[in-house]
């Protein structure tokens, strides 16, 4: 999906095309089509070409405009995640080498000193003054940054490739069937690939996009009346569960993170077959899509590769694995990415580029075991952490849980589980239920009692924090 041509083409297109029809619904309005081309092409003029624009903005049109008017101009965008730290924002700064930063007044506090800033209540003004002078018809090609999550780390920067060609639109349309003029609501942050593949794929379709800078369970329910389409993940599917109301929908994506088999199917109960789970990452973009269908059969699976998408389960030879049987994902589509910034990239296996991820096929579906590295060997024995998590999530007054490992001077890793629910829980209660269930090796020995699990802005369980806190 080549952003630039997608962004500064798609909303020239559109205007063209549907000058009328609402392109952004957010908390301060509608716009339309016509209206973003004409207003993003004023902004461009704020920004220079070759400029590293960093964007740090909840999901607003001011993140949609100025990626835009990036594009336009042919300046680079660098999606910068809401929940970094000062020092986190400061040191992706320098090594993105960031010229000027596009931000909401909420996050002053946080900004990298010596950064020239637009707060993004400022971009009104910019927009209403911009000249109209035309824009260079064939602008410098900009590049996109997305930041990966830093569930492992430091947020590391993943430059997307520029394939000239709709292969990941298709590839996404060949398993959900979006269509020409949905509407669709954004909850997933619009810097995440996930918030951000919404929003490209919404303007490849002429889709209208529902934006609101913060997440309420009841006010995205309230507004998907008038959706057909939401994008979350899962732990806002979560939250959604624990509110009365059900609004008709065509389609309901979850992507981000593991989608909990008891969310699934509660979802597939609830409201109806509408749900669609998506495995993927920043570097492989998406990998395997699983139908309603297929989640009514297998609650747990992330389903089968899309349009154009390999997948290959190895071991650690690089050999592929027996059907059934855990091994390495590696995925191979026109969507993989060009590298990190800082010269390093993913593991590659004959044109495949490694998930980082664990994970088995069975019946042509695929089940994503966990991230490779929270693998947890105890004892000499292999413990999936999303096993456990998946069997006590099940568990009568279980709202949330996660599984790791730390480090043990007997069996070298202990499982300890960090369980949000009621009050009747006990920590023998969810041995117990480990125990009649999984092998004697998956039975966590800790067990902490917790109000709420650290996450970050996309969703994820911080588990290294957790690890810590042991
Ligand atoms: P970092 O690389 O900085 O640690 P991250 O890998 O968490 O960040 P993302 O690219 O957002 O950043 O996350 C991708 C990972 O999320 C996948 O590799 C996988 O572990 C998990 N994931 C995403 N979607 C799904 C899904 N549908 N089912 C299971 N796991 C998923």
């Amino acid at each position: 999906l080549q952003w630039d041509i997608t962004l500064a083409w798609g909303y020239q297109t559109g205007a063209g095309r549907h000058p009328d029809r609402a392109a952004i619904v957010d908390d301060d309005g509608v716009l339309t089509y016509a209206e973003v081309n004409e207003r993003t092409s004023r902004l461009a003029h704020a920004f220079r070409a070759g400029e590293r624009i960093g964007l740090l903005c909840r999901n607003h049109r001011g993140f949609i405009e100025t990626m835009t008017a990036c594009t336009k101009i042919g300046a680079d965008a660098v999606l910068l995640n809401t929940g970094l730290s000062k020092g986190q924002l400061a040191q992706v700064a320098q090594d993105q080498k960031i010229d000027r930063i596009v931000a909401d007044r909420e996050f002053a506090d946080v900004l990298p000193s010596g950064v020239p800033t637009y707060f993004s209540d400022e971009l009104e003004s910019l927009i209403l003054n911009g000249p109209t002078t035309p824009l260079p018809r064939r602008p410098p090609r900009g590049r996109l940054i997305i930041l990966t999550s830093g569930t492992t780390g430091t947020p590391k920067g993943a430059k997307r490739p520029e394939p000239a060609s709709l292969a990941p639109a298709a590839a996404l349309l060949s398993r959900i069937p979006l269509k020409h003029g949905d509407v669709i609501a954004i909850t997933s942050p619009l810097f995440h690939a996930w918030g951000l593949a919404a929003f490209q794929l919404g303007l490849v379709l002429g889709a209208t996009l529902v934006l609101r800078r913060r997440f309420d369970p009841v006010q995205t329910l309230k507004d998907a009346e008038k959706c057909t389409a939401m994008f979350v993940v899962p732990v806002m599917l979560q939250r959604m569960l624990e509110t009365p109301h059900r609004p008709k929908l065509r389609i309901i994506a979850s992507s981000g993170s593991a989608l909990p088999p008891r969310v699934a199917t509660r979802t597939l109960e609830e409201f109806g077959p509408v749900l669609y789970n998506l495995y993927g990452s920043t570097e492989v973009s998406w990998a395997s899509i699983a139908t309603p269908e297929e989640m009514l059969r297998e609650p747990g699976t992330a389903g089968r590769p899309p349009l154009g998408t390999r997948l290959a389960i190895v071991d650690d030879q690089g050999n592929p694995v027996a059907p059934g049987e855990t091994g390495r994902i590696f995925v191979g589509n026109e969507m993989l990415f060009d590298g990190y910034t800082n010269g390093t990239s993913k593991e590659s296996l004959n044109g495949l580029m490694s998930t980082g991820d664990l994970g088995y096929v069975k019946d042509g579906l695929l089940f994503v075991a966990g991230r490779d590295d929270e693998m947890i060997v105890s004892g000499g024995e292999n413990v999936y952490p999303r096993e456990v998590e998946d069997l006590l999530s099940n568990l009568d007054g279980v709202t949330e849980v996660a599984v790791l490992g730390v480090p043990d001077d007997e069996f070298g890793q202990r499982l300890a589980a960090f369980v949000v629910g009621d009050e009747s829980l006990t920590a023998d209660h969810v041995r117990e239920h480990v125990k009649a269930n999984l092998a004697r090796f998956s039975v966590p020995r800790d067990v902490f009692f917790v109000n709420e699990l650290p996450r970050n802005a996309a969703g994820k369980v911080l588990k290294r924090q957790l690890r810590e806190q042991v």
